[in-house]
């Protein structure tokens, strides 16, 4: 589904600052100090659907941006080249995205990557460049089973487990703009998880089977 105007400005997600991001409408709402909205919407386009991206855009050199709020860790690396993963990047990714709880490093679905490294490459067209934030990534058995304990959002089975799935956050960017983006990858499943924070909610993306909830 592509984000219209309207659905946009309905559910208030723009915020009436400079900046070309915020000319396309794709940031949180801000909230005065009254609880007001902020005011001057400016009317986004429908850019959410990544099926129009040319080969262009799959065949450049692929770098990754992430930061790790949890510990503060940040990782700007090549890693994919004229086709090829390269691997002393991809490893240094695959610790990015470790089970920071459990201190354990799995390998990472290279599909996996692509799609993070294709979202954060699709907004930094409209000049959201801030590093994607990494709140989950591999999770061991136990972390899984520690969360589920925990009442945090965690399936059984999660691909968290395979290395298959990861929950991220852009800076600024609404969780249902980022969601909608990377469900128009058509790569997995896409969760869509809102929170009424200051940060927002995040989104679950993994390489299973196609399918989109929210939680
Ligand atoms: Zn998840």
């Amino acid at each position: 589904m592509i984000i219209t105007r309207r659905q946009l400005l309905k559910k208030g997600l723009l915020l009436g600052t400079a900046g070309l991001a915020a000319q396309h409408g794709m940031l949180r709402a801000a909230h005065a100090s009254d609880g007001s909205k902020s005011a001057a919407p400016t009317p986004p386009p429908e850019l959410f659907d990544s099926q129009a991206l040319d080969i262009e855009f799959w065949v450049k050199p692929r770098t990754l941006d992430l930061i790790r709020p949890a510990t503060g860790e940040r990782s700007k690396l090549l890693y994919w080249k004229d086709g090829e993963v390269l691997e002393p990047a991809y490893q240094q990714l695959c610790h990015m995205l470790r089970d920071v709880n459990g201190k354990q490093t799995a390998p990472m679905d290279p599909k996996l990557l692509e799609t993070l490294w294709a979202t954060q490459a699709y907004v930094a067209r409209f000049g959201m460049t801030r590093p994607l934030e990494i709140l989950s990534g591999y999770r061991t058995q136990a972390s899984n089973q520690r969360l589920i304990e925990e009442g945090v959002p965690a399936a059984r089975k999660s691909l968290h487990m395979e290395g298959k799935a990861a929950d991220i956050r852009i800076p600024h960017l609404h969780e249902e703009v980022l969601g909608e983006l990377i469900q128009s990858f058509r790569q997995g499943g896409v969760g869509f998880y809102y929170r009424q924070s200051a940060q927002g909610g995040w989104i679950h993306t993994d390489t299973g089977l196609q399918r989109s909830w929210k939680g």
